[in-house]
């Protein structure tokens, strides 16, 4: 298979080149405007794979995606390029609605132009993978003490009423990748993944930040008492699922995808602090006794979710797919990573 990944020298997209070209014959196409999250350093292990090929382009850009299209000929897209970053979106909503959603849109189109010239065996088999967020459906209560937590989780079926405008505009392209397969009868996969963590995630996120701010001796900033809860699943079972359900997945399906790891942001930044105090105790220099001592509460962000639990049922039972690390190994692989990688963060 030739898959044209947007996205793709990004935290989650970079995950994804690298578990193809380790685990499959496939060719892939790298398609990425490399905006300050994304990093061709993340691919400097495969990067000289003759089955890797890269390509700085804008999505927004129609021309120069119809041209890749026409150069590459893929059997299959798998679309990640996204403003990500919640916080950037309530400061700066136009990014998220230009990339998320005129980008989805101007993708679409030149897929749907492309893929509608096929031959008829290539255009059955023919895949548009939109890789969307579990924040598409807002956020849920925290279970009270009689409740069971599994009371309320994200089902595909769940409707959307997302809360930022990095959610608001992810569900757009939700909407808008829907809209191709029913209008057009694009053949499209969507999959929406709870929270990632792990190596080569961008240090403004929750968990590098933490863990970078900790080893500096730094304040650990956390937004309002920490009890938001996140399902957070290990970026390399993100990669395996998505791999999984564009090969294996029911055209036209939403899968959901989740690590079944809720956890507070507070346990989580305690856990770091813990893991790291055990790894690379505290520089005396820092006057601190234990890392827990930086963490500092700052001002809630505006229209903070409080809960997100994704339900993984359907890729559990209908595609054999569970993830492969527990919270407790994926944090701890994710500190040693950052430990030992503290120059790509300076990058
Ligand atoms: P990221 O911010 O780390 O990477 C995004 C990549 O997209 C970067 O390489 C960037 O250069 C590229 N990009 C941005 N705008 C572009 C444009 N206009 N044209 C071409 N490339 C562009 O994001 P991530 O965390 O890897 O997330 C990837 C996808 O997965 C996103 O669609 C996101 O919504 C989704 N997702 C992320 C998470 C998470 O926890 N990080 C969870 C679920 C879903």
């Amino acid at each position: 298979m030739k898959i044209l990944i947007t996205g793709g020298a990004g935290f989650i997209g970079s995950a994804v080149i690298r578990y193809i070209i380790h685990n499959s014959g496939d060719v892939v196409i790298n398609l990425d405007k490399l905006t300050y999250a994304g990093n061709l350093e993340n691919l400097r292990e495969i990067e000289e794979s003759n089955r890797y090929h890269f390509e700085k382009v804008d999505i927004c850009d129609p021309s120069k995606i119809k041209k890749i299209f026409h150069d590459y000929q893929p059997d299959a897209v798998m679309h990640l390029a996204a403003e990500s970053h919640v916080d950037r979106s309530i400061d700066g909503p136009a990014a998220f609605i230009e990339t998320n959603i005129i980008g989805t849109y101007t993708l679409l189109e030149a897929a749907k132009n492309y893929w509608q010239n096929l031959d008829s065996k290539r255009k059955n088999a023919f895949r548009f993978h939109h890789i969307s967020t579990d924040e598409v459906y807002g956020d849920l209560p925290h279970p009270t003490d009689n409740e069971d937590a599994g009371k309320y989780l994200f089902h595909e079926t769940t409707p959307y009423s997302p809360s930022s405008p990095y959610s608001a505009s992810k569900a757009s392209s939700d909407h808008l990748v829907r809209a191709w397969m029913r209008t057009y009868g694009l053949p499209v996969l969507i999959t929406n993944c709870s929270n990632n963590y792990g190596p080569y995630q961008f240090p403004e996120k929750l968990i590098p930040l933490m863990i970078l701010n900790a080893i500096k001796g730094k304040e650990m900033p956390v937004y309002g008492a920490g009890d938001q809860i996140r399902d957070w699943l290990y970026v390399e079972d993100h990669a395996s699922a998505l791999y999984t359900i564009l090969l294996n997945g029911a055209c036209g399906e939403t899968y959901n995808i989740g690590g079944n790891n809720e956890i507070r942001n507070i346990d989580v930044v305690e856990k770091i602090c813990d893991i790291l105090q055990e790894l690379a105790p505290p520089d005396p220099n820092y006057s601190i006794n234990h890392y827990r001592e930086l963490i500092h509460h700052i001002q809630d962000r505006a229209g903070h979710d409080r809960r997100y639990a994704i339900c993984a049922d359907k890729i559990q039972k209908e595609l054999d797919w569970s993830p492969s690390e527990s919270f407790d190994s994926g944090i701890r692989k994710t500190i040693l990573w950052y430990i030992a990688n503290q120059d790509w963060c300076e990058i």
